[in-house]
C-alpha cells in the first residue's frame, strides 16, 4: 500500500519559499502529475518526497510511515530523471541489476527480475549494450527499467521524457500509461508539459510560484479551471481570456457583446471561452473582428482577431477559408464563457 499524504509541507531557502502549504492525499495506484512553470516548485515537492530535500515544516507520510526523517533508501520508491543517471560502464543488463545488489537482493532472484524489467520495456535486445551504443529513448527505457526492478511501493519520475524527440515522447508516454496499468503502483510525475499531464494522469495538480492552484482530473481541470491562471495554462491554445465588465448578464468589452450570463454582479469581470467553443455566425456574432490570422491545422483552421487587446483564438472547420483582414463574426454560447474576478483572477462562475 503507499498511500502518500502531505500536510502542510513547505520549504524555504532563508526568505525565498520554494513550496507553500502543500496539502494533498495520493490515493494508492493512483498516477499524479505536477504540472506548471520552470521555477513553480513541483521538483522540490517531488525532491521532498523522495527524501532528496529537507522540509522546513509539515508531514510526508507514506502508507503508516511518516518519512520525515527516513532516508531516501528507506522509503521504498524508485525515481526516475530527466538525465537518465546510467553508468556508462556497465551494460544495460547490469545497469537495471545494479538496484538489486545495492539493496542486498539474494542473487538467485536477479536474473529473472532483471529479465522481467526489461521485457517490459521492450530491451531484452540490447542487454550486453553499453548506454553509449544507445539511443535516448533506449536509455531512458534503461532508467525505467531499473526503477522497476526494485518492485518498489511507489515511482517518482521528474520529466523523463524532455530529452526525447517529438515522436519518441509520445511513443515513451504511452509505453509508462501502460507500465502504471500493469504494475498499478502508486506514481507521482512532474512535468511543465501540460499534454503529457491531460493525458498521463488520474488527478493534476497545477502549481505555480510554490502555491498549489487546483487539483483535479484532467476533465475537471480543462472545464472549471478555477483560476485564470489555470485556464491560461491548460488546453492548445490556451483559453481567451478578455477583460470587461457585466451588468445584468451582459457582458461588454471592445469589440465583444455576450447576453444571458448567470452572474447577477455588476462591475470589472475577466471573461474566459475556448477556442473550440465559438463557432462562425451566420448574422450577427458576439465578437465581429477582422480577421488576424488564419493558420490550418489539419483537422481544423484556427483564425485569431483582436478583441479588446487580447489576440483571440477560434477553432473552426477545417475546409473554412478566409483572408486576413476579412470580417469575421463569431458567435460564443454564453453556456460555453467562464467567468472570473477580475483583480484576483478567481473564478466566480
Ligand atoms: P523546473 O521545471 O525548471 O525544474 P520546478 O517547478 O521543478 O522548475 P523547483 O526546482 O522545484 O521548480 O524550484 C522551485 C523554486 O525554488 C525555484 O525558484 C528555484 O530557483 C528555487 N530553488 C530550488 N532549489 C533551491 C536551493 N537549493 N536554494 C534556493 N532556491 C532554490
Amino acid at each position: 500500500m503507499a498511500q502518500i499524504r502531505l500536510k502542510n509541507v513547505s520549504k524555504r531557502w532563508n526568505n525565498f519559499v520554494g513550496v507553500d502549504n502543500f496539502n494533498l492525499d495520493i490515493a494508492d495506484q493512483e498516477f499524479l502529475v505536477l504540472l506548471g512553470p520552470s521555477g513553480c516548485g513541483k521538483t522540490t515537492t517531488m525532491r521532498m518526497i523522495a527524501g532528496l530535500e529537507e522540509i522546513t515544516e509539515g508531514e510526508i507520510w507514506i502508507g503508516d510511515r511518516l518519512v520525515n526523517k527516513l532516508e531516501p533508501k528507506d522509503r521504498d520508491i524508485s525515481m526516475v530523471f530527466q538525465s537518465y543517471g546510467l553508468y556508462p560502464n556497465m551494460t544495460v543488463y547490469e545497469n537495471i541489476r545494479f538496484p538489486l545488489k545495492v539493496r542486498k537482493v539474494p542473487q538467485e532472484q536477479h536474473h529473472e527480475r532483471v529479465m522481467a524489467a526489461s521485457k517490459m520495456v521492450e530491451l531484452d535486445d540490447f542487454l550486453q549494450r553499453r548506454p553509449a551504443a544507445l539511443s535516448g529513448g533506449q536509455r531512458q527505457r534503461v532508467a525505467l527499467a531499473r526503477a522497476i526492478v526494485r518492485e518498489p511501493n511507489a515511482f517518482l519520475m521528474d520529466e523523463p521524457l524532455s530529452n526525447l524527440d517529438a515522436k519518441l515522447r509520445v511513443s515513451t508516454r504511452a509505453q509508462i500509461k501502460n507500465l502504471h496499468h500493469t504494475l498499478k503502483r502508486t506514481t507521482i510525475y512532474v512535468t511543465h508539459d501540460q499534454i503529457e499531464a491531460m493525458t498521463l494522469a488520474d488527478r493534476v495538480v497545477v502549481m505555480s510560484k510554490g502555491l498549489v492552484q487546483q487539483v483535479g482530473t484532467p476533465m475537471e481541470i480543462y472545464d472549471r479551471p478555477a483560476n485564470t491562471f489555470v485556464a491560461s495554462f491548460i488546453g492548445s491554445p490556451a483559453m481567451n481570456l478578455i477583460k470587461g465588465s457585466i451588468e445584468g448578464g451582459v457582458f461588454t468589452s471592445e469589440g465583444i457583446r455576450i447576453e444571458g450570463l448567470t452572474l447577477a454582479a455588476k462591475g470589472p469581470v475577466t471573461l474566459g471561452f475556448r477556442a473550440e467553443d465559438a463557432s462562425l455566425a451566420q448574422a450577427s456574432g458576439q465578437i465581429e473582428a477582422p480577421i488576424y490570422t488564419v493558420e490550418l491545422l489539419g483537422d481544423a483552421t484556427m483564425l485569431s482577431m483582436r478583441v479588446a487587446g487580447e489576440l483571440v483564438s477560434i477553432k473552426v472547420n477545417k475546409d473554412y477559408r478566409a483572408e486576413i483582414g476579412e470580417l469575421a463574426r463569431v458567435a460564443i454560447p454564453a453556456s460555453a464563457c467562464h467567468l472570473f474576478d477580475h483583480s484576483t483572477g478567481a473564478r466566480i462562475a
